[in-house]
Order: structure tokens, then C-alpha cells, then sequence
């Protein structure tokens, strides 16, 4: 217990809204009303001293905060533009107030590429950020089409990650595999929290490897939450179906997977997939995060007190990773 005393954590999916988001983009967050849902924006909109109150009470060193999803995603270029300046600004004054415990990805309007890129780079240099988040497709539209390249071009250039967090499918796939013999409501957590956001986001993962993005940029780092978001459970299938004779990449599948993707666990505390992660990628690719405030800080902290690793391995899962990743 001595041990779990002194374990530094960072965590790296920490969401924050801003009272314009919650009006505007976001406010698919406060409708329709549920239990809970007060509170939940509540802690959303709060980047001072609740936040921090919580972060002492759960054991969290540092978050490293997220404009919450759809973010600028499914916006058009101008909306995107200004929502992306507007909770950049907001992000970084909160950590300049709190230098010690909180870190920012920076959003970005990702529909317009150039500019994009130009946000990113602000966002390093000037504001100290560790890199951005990006919300999956852009109104369905994929990170792999050379359209959005200007943005990973940035990122590898600037050695920062990309965390690629989970979005509602496009539409067409939400009708076509999520509606069914069942209520509107299974069909709305069944394409989101229960299976949606997750394969969605595999997918993404796997149209950047296969359409080249990593031989093209191969010191571009991406992040992944929910232990890998099922990637780690379909890597030996991935390598066996997909050779490089047929993908013409220049490294197998799982080679991306191990070299250009971090994985952390969003709320995801289960021990068997955690274990296969850590089988197929390895310790040196696992960090903390807790989805706050969608999941318990203390619930992942526990859960990461709990994991069957060496006490140096813990410290890297808990803090060491994300200091070499994000420079801290
Ligand atoms: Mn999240």
C-alpha cells in the first residue's frame, strides 16, 4: 500500500465543456433531460476548484483535458473554426491557472485542414498543449482521405499525439446497422456506449493504416482509448488476412498497432481485455485515463492499483508513458 501512496497518475481522457458548446454544438449533452445530467455538466463546465477537489479525493495527479465530444467534428469550416479558437482559449487559461494539474489537447477545426494545422501549432508552441483530440469522422469523412493530411503532417512535425476519441457512426450506418427488431432506445446506446462509438473508432484506426497514413508520416502517434477500442482482440487476424503483399504497407498491420498507437483505458476496468492488450502491445504502450466525468476517477484508479504488473510497470501505466508521449 506504501506503493500506491506515492503513484504519480496522469490521466489523458478529461473532458470539459464551455457554456457556448453546451448551447451551441454540444447541446446534445443536455437533452433530453436524465437522472444525474445536472451534475454531469456541472462537472463538465467546472475547470477550477471542484475539479480539482475531485482529482485530490480520487488520487489524480494531473488531467489532461479535451473539449467533450462531437467537439468541431460534425461542424462546418467556420463554426469549427471559431468553437476550436473559443475552447482553446478557455482550456488554456484553466491551465495556466493550474500548471500542476491540468494539461491540454487542443481542439481543432478539423474540416478545415490548413487551418487546422495553423490551430495546432498555436496550440503547442503558444499555449503548452500536448497535442489534440479529434472526434472520428468529419461528417463522414475519414482521417485516411489525404484531404485532412495538412493535420497529421502538423502533428508529426511538432511530435505530438492525435487522441482519436469515439463519435456517434455516420448516419447511413446508424440506420443500416443499428436499427432494428428492437426499442429506439437499445438502438441508441447500442450505437454509441454499447458497440457504436467503439467499432467506429477501431475502423477509423484501421482506414489510417490502410490507406498509408503511417508510412507517410511514420512518427505520427495516435491515441486510443477503451483498452484499445476491440484493435488488440482482432491484431493476429489483422497481420493474417492483410499481408503487405496485399496491402502494399510497409509493415504489417500490428506493426502500426505497436509503433503508432497508444491505447488507455476510458472507464474501460476489465481485467481480461486489459490483459490482451498488454499481451499483444506491450506496458510501454498503456496509459491512464478515466473519461471523467463520464466514468469515476476513483473506480480507475482503483482499478489500476489492482492490475497484476511489476510496481515499475504500474509507474509507467500511471505516469511514465505519458511524460515520454506528451513530453511532461
Ligand atoms: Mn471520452
Amino acid at each position: 500500500m506504501l506503493e500506491s501512496k506515492t503513484l504519480r497518475t496522469i490521466t489523458l481522457e478529461e473532458h470539459f465543456a464551455t457554456e457556448d458548446y453546451l448551447a451551441g454544438a454540444g447541446r446534445r449533452l443536455t437533452e433530453p433531460s436524465r437522472p444525474g445530467q445536472a451534475e454531469l455538466i456541472g462537472r463538465l463546465r467546472d475547470l477550477g476548484e471542484r475539479r480539482i477537489a475531485e482529482m485530490d479525493a480520487a488520487g489524480i495527479d494531473v488531467q489532461v483535458l479535451s473539449l467533450t465530444a462531437p467537439g468541431t467534428e460534425q461542424l462546418d469550416r467556420a463554426d469549427a473554426i471559431a468553437l476550436a479558437r473559443q475552447a482553446n482559449q478557455t482550456l488554456a487559461e484553466a491551465t495556466r491557472r493550474y500548471p500542476d494539474r491540468l494539461a491540454g489537447f487542443a481542439a481543432l477545426p478539423t474540416a478545415a485542414p490548413d487551418e487546422a494545422a495553423e490551430e495546432l501549432e498555436q496550440a503547442v508552441l503558444a499555449y503548452g498543449f500536448k497535442g489534440a483530440v479529434i472526434n472520428g469522422h468529419v461528417q463522414g469523412r475519414y482521417l485516411d482521405d489525404p484531404f485532412f493530411w495538412p493535420v497529421l503532417e502538423r502533428a508529426e512535425s511538432l511530435g505530438v499525439p492525435i487522441y482519436l476519441h469515439p463519435t456517434l457512426p455516420p448516419r447511413p450506418v446508424i440506420e443500416a446497422y443499428y436499427s432494428g427488431n428492437f426499442p429506439q432506445e437499445v438502438s441508441a446506446i447500442f450505437a454509441m456506449a454499447g458497440w457504436g462509438w467503439h467499432i467506429e473508432t477501431a475502423l477509423h484506426v484501421l482506414r489510417l493504416i490502410l490507406g498509408g497514413a503511417f508510412d507517410r508520416y511514420p512518427d505520427l502517434q495516435i491515441i486510443v482509448g477503451h483498452l484499445g477500442e476491440t484493435l488488440p482482440f482482432m491484431l493476429p487476424r489483422l497481420d493474417h488476412t492483410l499481408p503487405e503483399q496485399l496491402t502494399k504497407l510497409k509493415r504489417p498491420i500490428g506493426a502500426y498497432l505497436r509503433e503508432n498507437v497508444n491505447y488507455t483505458f476510458s472507464g474501460f476496468n476489465y481485467l481480461p481485455p486489459y490483459l490482451d492488450l498488454m499481451l499483444e502491445v506491450g506496458v510501454e504502450r498503456i496509459l491512464f485515463s478515466a473519461d471523467y466525468p463520464f466514468a469515476s476517477m476513483a473506480e480507475a484508479r482503483g482499478f489500476l492499483e489492482r492490475l497484476p504488473v511489476s510496481p515499475a510497470d504500474r509507474e509507467r501505466i500511471a505516469h511514465g508513458n505519458a511524460e515520454r508521449l506528451l513530453r511532461m
